[in-house]
Order: structure tokens, then sequence, then C-alpha cells
């Protein structure tokens, strides 16, 4: 069993130090109160900042309380001193990342010394958690504290498995973009293998900036960055939903509920609780309320908000802001409808243990949560498990990530006072029935996906990280394979070898200008040809023109236009291809059209064929432009016995009598070889990996599902191969 590593910015407990002596508690926040409850079995160790800043300890007290420590917690601490706080915590996290990835970008700072300061700790980690690092070892590194800490350990641990988990929301691109060092946090969170999120959205978003900023692509949620498998998934963190189930029957749990339910006597109990974060939207919620009073009075004394708010980053002026706006508008709402002896607004500022907040859970009639944003938002889940008798009603912001697994509370938009307000008294009206089914629901959903299950499937799908590769049908081209196909390569007589050409023998698909073979292919080219027993067919969707131009002069055989014009070395271009191309004018409407619609996408007119490239487009919208020029496609295509090809960012129609495997088997018909190798990286290149004997060699350039037996990184790899063959006489 692997030793697992978790890492976040503060340990799961606070240190304080009163009189000369460290007390240790639990710390707050979602991380350290779900994974408080980790099996003390388990091998792992946690590192992070223990609470108390360097400047309050000397060396001999950090010496005794690393000790402890490790020892009492199995916790390693990360000391910070208070201007490391300043900047990276109070700064580049709480007022740069914060605020930006909650959609907040009117509170965003951007700030040359709090990033510098960011890089700079996250070196500190980086440079404690070396010291701990064993080969078999899982690291999990938690949360936008530390997203460049991925990427500083893989440089030093190339093959060590490192899962990376945001407990933020993830923003769209258009948000993301704005960051001034987005690329750097995107570099450094993709040293990870495993990169987990709460929803599907998160994901999404992620996997979309990655593809704009940094220009890699993924085939389900997986990316290969140079032969790297990184995957991104849904982890929706749970809680420990049997401790919060059985709250109840603790007897201190008992007492405070009994004592709570005489003092709020027979008023139905709101209850809110968030941390003082102007991404609650605690002033939203409380101006809801109060259109809720002034057009509902029948419920004037007979309704309670109790409305708890947390004490949060005091250093930070807007959190200081919000405080004394929360305070001052409870005060005017209060003073508005309060009636002697009643109050509609119980407020505290101040947080409370887990035995009375069960407490609150129990009692309250309704739980009103409407962050403006929210990566996933636990408390709403811990409602929800407490209530054994299925009573209760959750009122939820339909921004906070726990929204997608909670469909059955009464979700509603924060921002709409007349919808929150509305929600309130449609709670307050629930049928009994109708609260027992939606409870019920929503807590076998949470039963079962809890805390537990949650670091499991995280951790086990971090160990088996490498089966990604075998997602992907082909097997990795090895040095071993490499040798063994060299040898057999020298012992034949008569070698073949099929090439396709772009993002193959060059890198992707361009404006014929741009991809012009340089003097490294002639040379590995002519290098292979100069051995006469080697026979070379390079097999393009290209048209005859370019081809010609480019290999013209080489002794090899060309195809264009996969597979509808072929041409013998320097012989003359022929034809099996039928010469109906009337289709042509009526797709070529179509594509028009598309072109017109899609800025920066173009077609490319071929003898058999008419392509549309859409390669310099921006690629959210082309996708959804094909997916819209597919379906305008597909009932002409069908009348036509014309196909429609997929390919590398561009979509093709040609005649389906035309492919690059028959264009193969018309060289194998003719001629005997002994030794075959074929290599390709598009979807067309397929049908040449399908036209194979048993004995030939086929490789697929990158990642993908295939039908060739092995599959390389990149076209530069291809070149190196094609070198070595040709080095051997
Ligand atoms: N919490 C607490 N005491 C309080 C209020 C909240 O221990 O007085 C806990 C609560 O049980 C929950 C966590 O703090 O587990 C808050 O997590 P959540 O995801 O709701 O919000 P976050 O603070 O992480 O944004």
């Amino acid at each position: 069993m692997p030793k697992i590593i978790i890492i976040s910015n503060r340990l799961p407990v606070t240190v304080e130090k009163k009189s000369n002596e460290f007390i240790f508690k639990q710390s707050a926040g979602g991380l350290a109160t779900g994974l408080s409850s980790l099996p003390s079995d388990m091998d792992y160790i946690w590192i992070g900042n223990p609470g108390i800043t360097l400047e309050n300890l000397n060396n001999d007290e950090r010496t005794k309380l690393k000790f402890k420590l490790i020892n009492n917690y199995k916790c390693i601490p990360v000391f910070l001193s208070s201007e490391n706080i300043k900047y990276y915590y109070n700064g580049y996290s709480n007022r740069t990342i914060w605020p930006l990835f909650h959609y907040f970008p009117l509170h965003t700072f951007y700030d040359q010394l709090t990033w510098d300061e960011y890089k700079k700790v996250n070196k500190i980690f980086f440079n404690e958690v070396i010291n701990y690092v064993k080969d078999d070892d899982l690291i999990w590194i938690h949360d936008y504290h530390l997203m460049l800490l991925p990427e500083f350990l893989r440089k030093k641990f190339p093959s060590i498995k490192i899962g990376f988990f945001l407990h933020i929301p993830f923003p769209s691109y258009e948000i993301f973009r704005i960051l001034p060092n987005r690329k750097e946090i995107l570099d450094g969170i993709l040293g990870s293998d495993l990169i987990g999120f709460h929803t599907y959205s998160y994901v999404r978003h992620f996997l979309s900036s990655v593809l704009r900023i940094c220009g890699y692509e993924n085939h389900f949620g997986i990316i290969n960055l140079s032969g790297r498998i990184i995957k991104v998934d849904v982890f929706p963190m749970g809680i420990d939903y049997d401790k919060f189930h059985n709250a109840d029957k603790d007897e201190k749990v008992k007492k405070e509920r009994n004592e709570l339910q005489k003092k709020v006597k027979k008023l139905k109990v709101i209850l809110s609780i968030d941390r003082a974060d102007y991404t609650k939207g605690i002033l939203q919620r409380l101006e809801a309320f109060d259109l809720f009073l002034d057009k509902y009075p029948e419920y004037i004394e007979k309704i309670l908000l109790i409305m708890i708010a947390v004490p949060s980053r005091p250093k930070i002026d807007s959190y200081n802001k919000l405080k004394n706006q929360i305070a001052e508008l409870v005060g005017n709402i209060n003073g508005k409808y309060s009636t002697l002896g009643w109050s509609p607004i119980w407020y505290l500022y101040k947080s409370f243990s887990f035995k009375t907040l069960a407490a609150l859970y129990s009692v309250a009639d309704i739980v009103m949560l409407t962050p403006l944003r929210d990566g996933m938002n636990l408390v709403a889940k811990e409602f929800i498990a407490c209530k054994n008798n299925k009573r209760g009603v959750l009122i939820l912001s339909e921004m906070a990530g726990v929204a997608e697994e909670l469909a059955e509370a009464l979700i509603v938009n924060p921002n709409n006072k007349f919808e929150v307000a509305d929600s309130i008294r449609t709670a307050l009206k629930m049928p009994y029935n109708e609260q027992a089914n939606r409870i019920g629901k929503m807590q076998n959903r949470l039963q079962s996906n809890n805390i537990f299950k949650w670091f499991e499937s995280f951790i086990d799908k971090l160990k088996n990280i490498n089966n990604y590769y075998i997602f992907f049908v082909s097997t990795r081209f090895i040095k071993e394979i490499e040798d063994a196909m060299i040898s057999e390569y020298i012992k034949m007589n008569r070698r073949i070898f099929f090439f396709d050409y772009d993002g193959t023998l060059t890198s992707f698909k361009e404006r014929p200008e741009k991809a012009k073979p340089d003097a490294e292919l002639y040379s590995i080219l002519n290098k292979l040809l100069s051995d006469k027993k080697n026979k070379i067919v390079l097999i393009s969707g290209r048209d005859r023109l370019t081809l010609d131009k480019w290999f013209g002069g080489l002794n090899i055989s060309l195809v264009a236009e996969h597979g509808a014009w072929t041409k013998e070395n320097s012989n003359e271009w022929f034809t099996n291809a039928s010469l109906d191309t009337e289709w042509k004018k009526e797709i070529s409407n179509i594509f028009k059209l598309y072109v017109d619609r899609t800025p920066k996408s173009f077609i490319e007119e071929k003898d058999y064929s008419i392509v549309w490239h859409y390669r310099n487009a921006d690629p959210d919208f082309a996708v959804m432009r094909l997916r819209e020029m597919k379906g305008d496609l597909l009932d002409i295509v069908a009348n036509l016995n014309l196909g429609i090809i997929d390919g590398n960012k561009v979509l093709e129609v040609k005649s389906l009598d035309i492919n690059k495997g028959k264009a193969c088997s018309y060289f194998l018909n003719k001629e005997k070889f002994d030794f075959i190798l074929t290599i390709g990286d598009d979807w067309t290149d397929e049908d040449m990996f399908s036209a194979m004997p048993e004995n030939a060699y086929s490789i697929k350039v990158g990642i993908a599902n295939s039908k060739a037996k092995y599959w390389i990184n990149s076209y530069k790899e291809v070149r190196s191969l094609i070198n070595k063959i040709g080095d051997r006489k």
C-alpha cells in the first residue's frame, strides 16, 4: 500500500500558543472537517501550514512543535512568516484567485508583489515536501493556494503520481483569461496526473481554458502532454454522512436541540450558515427575506431567521466591509418588522462546534443557502443528512456546485430576490409527504457518495492512472519494439513504407505554404531511398499539385486526395475513382454558408472531395458549427454514396469509393513485400491500418483509439525513427 501525502495550505489542526503552551484545535473549513474522519490506520501524512506564524516560534519551539505534530497528528508543518501570509494568502490567493474564480472580477487585484510571493510560498512547500517523497507515494495537492506545486514536483520527480483537487469553482474561459498569470497557473496544475473538480461544469471550463491558452486538446477528459497522460475528472466532495445522520443520538446534541427548541417555541425556523464572504450572497439573502416579510405579512411573529456568519479573512478590507454591511442590514430589518417580544432575525457572527450545528440543523424547518458562487457548499449536504425525520426544505442557489447533486432542493437564482422570497413561502407551504420524498432521495445519494467514497475514488483513480494508456487500444512504441522492428527490417529484401504527410512527417495540417517539407525531412527520406530495397509511398489527403511540387523530385510513389489519385515514382497520375463529381456543387453551397458563419474557417476544393478547414477558428464555436453542419450534410450524403470524414480540424466530404486503405492495397497486391511499415495520425489513416496484413507494423501518431498496433508521440519521433532505419543498411 503506497503512502499518501496530502498537501494543503492549512493543516487539519490549527496551533495556537497560550502562556508558552501549544493548543491544538481542529481547523475550520470544508476540507479539514471532511477529512478529519480519515481512518487512523491509513498510511498518510499531511503537509501544510499549522496556522501559527514563524515569528511566534523560536528554533527550539519549532522543533518541539514539529515533533508533536508528526507524532500525534501525522502532520508536517510548513512554517510561514507573516510576510508570506500577507502576500501569498491574503494577497494572491484571496485577493486575486478567490474573487476571480468566483466571478467577481471587480473585487480582483493584480499585483506583481503578491504573485511573486505566491510563487515563493509554493516553492517553500516544495522544499518541505521533497523531504518526504518516495518513489511509489501518491501525492494529493489541494486547492487554489498551491496551483504551482504540481509542476514543481513533476520536474523533480518525473514519474511520481500527483493528484490535484480544486475546491473552488473553475471559472469559464472568459473569466479565467483575465488573469495575467493564466498560463503559469495552468502549466502548474498540469504537472499533475489526475485533476479533480466538484462538478462537470468546472471540468468543462478547465479543459476549455487548457485548449485555448495552452493549445492542448483532450479526449474524454484525457490530455496527452508529450506522452504523459493527464486525466481530468469530476469528484463531488461528500460528507461523513453517518456522523451527521446519527448526530441526534448524542446526548449533548439532544440537550442542545431541546434547549434551542424551547427558545424558538413554535416559530418556523429558517437557518442560514456561511462564512462571512461576499461570494455567499448574504446581503442578497437578507434583502429577499425583507421582501418576503413585506409581501407575506401573515408570517410576522410566526417565523425566525437564524443567520450565522462565521468570521473569515479579517485582514482583507472587503471582508470587513461586508461584516459591517450585514450587521447594518440585519439591524434595519429587525428594526422594521420586530414586535414586542419578537424579532425576525437572530444574527450570530461567530463559529459553532459540530454538536451545536447538528442541533441547529435538526431544529431548522428550512435551510436557505443562496451563494452567488460556491465551489460546493457542504452545509447543504450536512443539513439534509441530519434530517432523519425527513422534515425540512432546502432552498439552494443554482450557483452552488452542490446544486448539480441536490436537484430535489428548491433551486433559485440568488440574484432574483422575488424568486428567493417566493421560495420561502413555497417551502413553508410544502406538504410533509413532498418534503420527505425530496429529502429521502437526496439522503440516498449523499449516503452512498460520502466523504470516504470521494477520498477512495480519487486515490483509486490516481493509483491506477496508468490504466488510461489502455484506453487507447494501441501499445506505446517503446525502444524494445523499435529494436525488434529494426532487426527484422535489416533481414528483409523488399520493404514498403506508407507514410501519411500532415501530422505524421510534419506538424499539423496548415495552409500549404506553412506546411512545406523542410531540409531535414528531405534528407531522411533520401537516406531511406538510398537503399534500393526500400519503396516509399506518401499517402496524403492533399491535392496532386501540392504533392508534385513538394515530392515530385524524389523517387517515391504518391497518393493524393486520400486515394483518389496515384502516381508511381515518376509516372503519370492515374485514378480508379468514378469521375462523377456533380455532387460537389451541392455540398460546396452548404460549406460556403458555414464559412460565412464561422470566421477564420475556409474551404479547400479537391478533384474528388471538398474540405472545410476550421483549425484557425474559435475551437468551441467551430465544434458547435461542425455539429450543425454534419446534421445538414447527413441526408444529402446518404443519397449520394458520399462519406463524411471528421478529420483533424477538418471536415471532408468525398466519394465512399475512395479511401487510403484501398490505395495501400493497390501497392500490396501488385508486389510482394516482406517488411511493411505504415504511419499516420489522422482518422483517415485508420483505413490504411485496417488494410494492413498481419505481419505489418502500423503506428499511430498521438494517443487516440486506433486500429494501429502501436502509438508514438509526435511527428518528431516519426522523423527520428525513419532516420534510425535509414542509418541501418
Ligand atoms: N462549519 C463549522 N462551524 C460553523 C459553521 C460551519 O464547523 O459555525 C463547517 C460546516 O459544518 C462545513 C464547513 O464549515 O463543514 C463549511 O463548508 P462549506 O463547503 O459549506 O463552505 P466553505 O467555508 O468551505 O466555503
